[in-house]
C-alpha cells in the first residue's frame, strides 16, 4: 500500500483494538490502490480517508427484566457509516461477541456490499452484546422493546432502516417493529424482514442464501462448472445457510454438511433440510439432534473442524473469521474448487490469499451474500409504493441483482489488471459508486 498507507495507519490509530474493523478496512484499501493512482481528485477531496470514518456512531445502555426479575444491562449500537448513495441500511446483530469494532467492521462492509446491489442504500449495521441463546420469548420481547426506545430516535424510513443479522430473525423485528409503531404513531417500512402480512417481502426470508446460489452459479459457469453433481459444505444452520442449502439442492448439488457454533454433522446421503428447519426455526434445538432423526449421520465437535470434510464446494455462512489459513490448505488439498461467503468476512486474510493463489472461484461475502440487503431494497420499494410482488417476481429481481453483481464485479476486476480476483472486483466495483456520489455532494 502506497497512496493510502497513511489512510490505514489513521484507522489503527484512532480505532485501537478493533481487529475485525482494521481486518476489513485494509483489505478493501489494499484493492482500492489502482484506483487511488487514477483519480487523484478523490485522494485530494479527501474521499478515502472520509469512508473509513463513520457518519454518526450511537453507543447507548438498554435496561431489561429477566424472568426471575433481575434488572439487566446490556450496550446497544447504531453505526451509520456512509448515506452518500442512500439512507443507511444494515441488520442488526445480537451476540455476546459484539462490540463496537465487529459492528465497524460489518457496517464498513456494508457500505459497498450495498452500492453493489445497484440499489439506493447506504451503509450502516448495528446491535447488542445481548445472547438470545436460552432467553425466553418473554425476554426476547423485553429486550427488543427496550432496545427500540432509545433505536427509535435515530432510525426512520428516508434516514435509516434496520434489519436482521446474527440472532435477529422475524420474531425479533416483530417486536422492534411494534414498539417502533407504538413510540412514533406511524406505520412505516422502517425496518425490513417483517412478516408478510404487515409489510415484509416475499423471498426477503430465502434471499441471502438463494442469492449466494445464484453469485456462485454464475461464477462457476464462467470457469465451465456448476453446482450440479457438487459435493458441498455449508457451514452454520441459520438463515443464510438454511436457504443456501435448499437453493443448492433444486440446483441439483448434494450439501453434506451443516454446523452450529457447538460442532458439525455430516450427512453422506445429503443433509435433510426439513429436519435441520424444524430443529433450528421451530424448536431453536442444537444441530447434534439431527443424529437422533438420522442414524447413518455423524455428529463432531468443533464447527471449524467441518472444513475437514471433503466437498468440491464450501459455502461458509457462520460468521466472521470462522475459516482460517490451516482450513483453507485442508480445503484445497481436498479439492474444493469454490468457497462463496454467506457470512460476513468469515475467511480470514490468509484464508482469502490462498484461495485467489490457488485459483479456487472464491466469491467475497460483499458481493456473494448481498442478496439478502438487495431484497430488503426491494421491500422498501414494496413499502413505498404500498404494494407487493409475488415470490416469483422478487425472486427473478434477485436473481438478475445477483448476476449483475458477478458481471460489475468479474469486469471490475480486469479492468484494473486483476482478473478472476472478485475479492478486488467487489471492493472497486462497490467504492466506485459512493466515491464518486460522495465527490459530487462535495467535502462533507
Ligand atoms: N444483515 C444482512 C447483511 O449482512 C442484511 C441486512 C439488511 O437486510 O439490511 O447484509
Amino acid at each position: 500500500m502506497k497512496i493510502l498507507a497513511d489512510v490505514m495507519e489513521q484507522v489503527i490509530k484512532r480505532n485501537p483494538n478493533e481487529t475485525e474493523f482494521h481486518q476489513a478496512v485494509s483489505e478493501v484499501l489494499e484493492s482500492l490502490e489502482p484506483v487511488a493512482e487514477k483519480h487523484p481528485e478523490w485522494v485530494k477531496a479527501g474521499i478515502f480517508s472520509r469512508i473509513v470514518e463513520p457518519e454518526r456512531q450511537v453507543v447507548f445502555r438498554v435496561t431489561w427484566v429477566d424472568d426471575n426479575g433481575n434488572v439487566q444491562v446490556n450496550r446497544g449500537f447504531r453505526v451509520q457509516f456512509n448515506s452518500a448513495i442512500g439512507p443507511y441500511k444494515g441488520g442488526l446483530r445480537l451476540h455476546p461477541s459484539v462490540n463496537i469494532g465487529i459492528i465497524k467492521f460489518l457496517g464498513f462492509e456494508q457500505i459497498l456490499k450495498n452500492s453493489l446491489t445497484g440499489l439506493p442504500i447506504g451503509g450502516g449495521k448495528g446491535g447488542s452484546d445481548f445472547d438470545p441463546k436460552g432467553k425466553s420469548d418473554g425476554e426476547i420481547m423485553r429486550f427488543c422493546q427496550n432496545f427500540m426506545f432509545e433505536l427509535s430516535r435515530h432510525i426512520g424510513e428516508n434516514t435509516d432502516v434496520p434489519a436482521g443479522d446474527i440472532g435477529v430473525g422475524g420474531r425479533e423485528i416483530g417486536y422492534l417493529f411494534g414498539m417502533y409503531k407504538k413510540i412514533r404513531n406511524e406505520f412505516t417500512g422502517v425496518l425490513t424482514g417483517k412478516g408478510l402480512d404487515w409489510g415484509g417481502s416475499l423471498a426477503r426470508t430465502e434471499a441471502t442464501g438463494y442469492g449466494l446460489c445464484y453469485f456462485m452459479e454464475e461464477a462457476l459457469n464462467a470457469k465451465g462448472k456448476s453446482f450440479k453433481g457438487a459435493t458441498v459444505s455449508v457451514s452454520g444452520s441459520g438463515n443464510v445457510a438454511i436457504y443456501a442449502t435448499q437453493k443448492v439442492h433444486q440446483l441439483g448439488g448434494k450439501v453434506v454438511a451443516m454446523s452450529d457454533s457447538n460442532g458439525y454433522i455430516y450427512d453422506p446421503e445429503g443433509i435433510k433440510l426439513d429436519t435441520i428447519q424444524r430443529l433450528k426455526e421451530i424448536e431453536r434445538q442444537r444441530i447434534s439432534k439431527y443424529v437422533d432423526f438420522h442414524p447413518n449421520a455423524t455428529y463432531t465437535e468443533g464447527c471449524s473442524n467441518i472444513w475437514n470434510v471433503k466437498c468440491d464446494i464450501a459455502l461458509p455462512s457462520a460468521t466472521q473469521n470462522e475459516l482460517d489459513g490451516e482450513a483453507a490448505k485442508t480445503l484445497i488439498a481436498n479439492g474444493c474448487y469454490a468457497v462463496g461467503e454467506g457470512a460476513n468476512m468469515p475467511s480470514t486474510p490468509e484464508a482469502v490469499e490462498l484461495f485467489i493463489e490457488n485459483k479456487v472461484v472464491f466469491g467475497p461475502a460483499k458481493a456473494a451474500n448481498a442478496g439478502g440487503v438487495a431484497t430488503s431494497a426491494l421491500e422498501m420499494s414494496q413499502n413505498s409504493m404500498r404494494y407487493s410482488w409475488s415470490f416469483e417476481e422478487v425472486d427473478a429481481k434477485l436473481k438478475n441483482i445477483m448476476a449483475n453483481i458477478y458481471k460489475n464485479a468479474s469486469e471490475a476486476a480486469k479492468e484494473y489488471g486483476q482478473e478472476d480476483n472478485l475479492v478486488a472486483g467487489a471492493n472497486i466495483a462497490g467504492f466506485l459508486k459512493v466515491a464518486s456520489a460522495m465527490y459530487s455532494q462535495g467535502i462533507l
